[in-house]
């Protein structure tokens, strides 16, 4: 429903509520009330709200450069781009300011690619159920009906085929002419969380190295360390040709990465490709702070620790709840399926158990708390959430009074 005073584009069915400060893994609204927060702004926050490492590089920085550009070497950025190779088995940073970004900067590459090889019409193998952004090219390989519908005509240069499933690959290997990339998500995040399994991931990989294709692996919500390892590839032990960031990278501040090795690593020559604020002194300094303290407090493990503790608490938690259909994920990124439409539980959450849930693909609540979380915040995040599904669903919410009435309420 449309709120007719807003001068925002309603691009978002927004909760009726306004945070104003936040302190790892809990925040305050506007009018002081406390939340338990486990989505971490989507995958974002994972080192959780203002992290004082994090707060004091970015005071710290604002008073010494923000900007100069990419006419320039940037200390910060390369420091960024030798971090991150190092952890990810990678060779070569392209940095930017988001994960739409970084997969048009992969897409861009698998184009290149398909050129050297003399691919007249180069495409891009990619997944249903995917998300890969809202750009027009990410949207074309975002495969989601619902995501398309009014943006037609689709870019082309994509071919699809369902996820987790070797065969269908094979299949499309044989039958259609001129792919010169993957692009995949090791745990699909908006469809529904659902991880590939590691035999799946090291097919297509001998199958991109049996084709000479591009393997580029979307960690935009997978990535640094959220599914107990820094990469979510990583559970297979295989290599991509290039990998995509952004979302816990700054955590909070944007800033994406498209990451590349060998031949992929190289196809980038200046006038190629560019971002006026990618990789500027702030956003990469921050980026290292983030590697430092993932590094060192051992964030990846930890999320595999509690990762187990929310998967099994819920599971036990849940255990003959008549609505779940199933509970699945890796690390600390959980989906909760339903048989029916979850998307008012969202509102419930916030109203009536002070926590932050998303709901994804209409049915599945997807959890992704701070990575910083304790166990007995995990604990706690597992009793909301059975508190939750085991309230009367006759009972409204209340935000749901509160944002009709915000609604109906005529413009002054
Ligand atoms: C969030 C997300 C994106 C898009 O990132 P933006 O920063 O919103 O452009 C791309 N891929 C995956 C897997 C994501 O989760």
């Amino acid at each position: 429903m449309p709120n007719t005073t807003s001068h925002l584009m309603q691009a978002y069915a927004r909760q009726p509520v306004s945070f104003c400060r936040g302190s790892g893994a809990r925040l305050w609204d506007t009018q002081g009330t406390e939340y338990l927060d486990a989505i971490a702004g989507v995958a974002v926050t994972s080192l959780g709200h203002a992290h004082p490492e994090i707060t004091a590089a970015i005071t710290e920085q604002a008073g010494l450069l923000l900007h100069t550009s990419n006419l320039f070497q940037i200390d910060w950025q390369e420091r960024l781009g030798e971090r991150l190779c190092g952890l990810s088995g990678m060779q070569r940073a392209f940095f930017c300011n988001s994960g739409a970004e970084a997969n048009e900067t992969a897409l861009k590459l698998a184009r290149l690619h398909g050129q050297r090889k003399q691919v007249v019409q180069p495409q891009v193998l990619v997944m249903d159920n995917s998300f890969h952004g809202r750009t027009i090219a990410t949207l074309a390989a975002t495969g989601n009906p619902a995501a398309h519908r009014g943006f037609e005509p689709l870019m082309p240069g994509f071919v699809r085929v369902p996820y987790n499933d070797i065969g269908a690959v094979r299949q499309a290997a044989a039958q259609v002419p001129g792919i010169v990339a993957v692009l995949v998500e090791p745990v699909q995040g908006e469809g529904g969380v659902r991880p590939a399994s590691p035999e799946y991931l090291r097919a297509l990989r001998a199958l991109c190295d049996e084709q000479g294709w591009l393997l580029m692996v979307d960690e935009v919500q997978t990535g640094m360390g959220r599914t107990g390892t820094w990469f979510g590839y990583q559970h297979a032990g295989i290599a991509p040709d290039v990998i995509t960031l952004a979302k816990a990278l700054g955590n909070g501040f944007p800033i994406g990465a498209c990451l590349a090795r060998g031949q992929a690593a190289q196809l980038f020559s200046p006038g190629h490709h560019g971002c006026t604020f990618g990789g500027n002194p702030l956003a990469c300094r921050i980026g290292c702070t983030v590697v430092d303290v993932m590094e060192r407090d051992n964030i990846p493990e930890r999320a595999a620790q509690l990762g187990h503790r929310l998967l099994a608490g819920l599971q036990h938690a849940l255990r003959d709840h008549p609505r779940v259909v199933a509970i699945r994920g890796l690390g600390l990124m959980v989906g909760i399926e339903l048989e029916s439409d979850a998307k008012a539980l969202l509102g419930r959450a916030l109203a009536q158990q002070r926590l932050l849930i998303t709901v994804t693909r209409d049915t599945t609540i997807r959890l992704l708390p701070p990575l910083i979380c304790d166990g007995a915040q995990i604990d706690d995040i597992v009793a909301r959430v059975a508190r939750l599904l085991n309230a009367p669903t006759a009972l409204p919410a209340h935000g749901e009074h509160a944002r009709r009435g915000r609604i109906t309420s005529p413009a002054t």
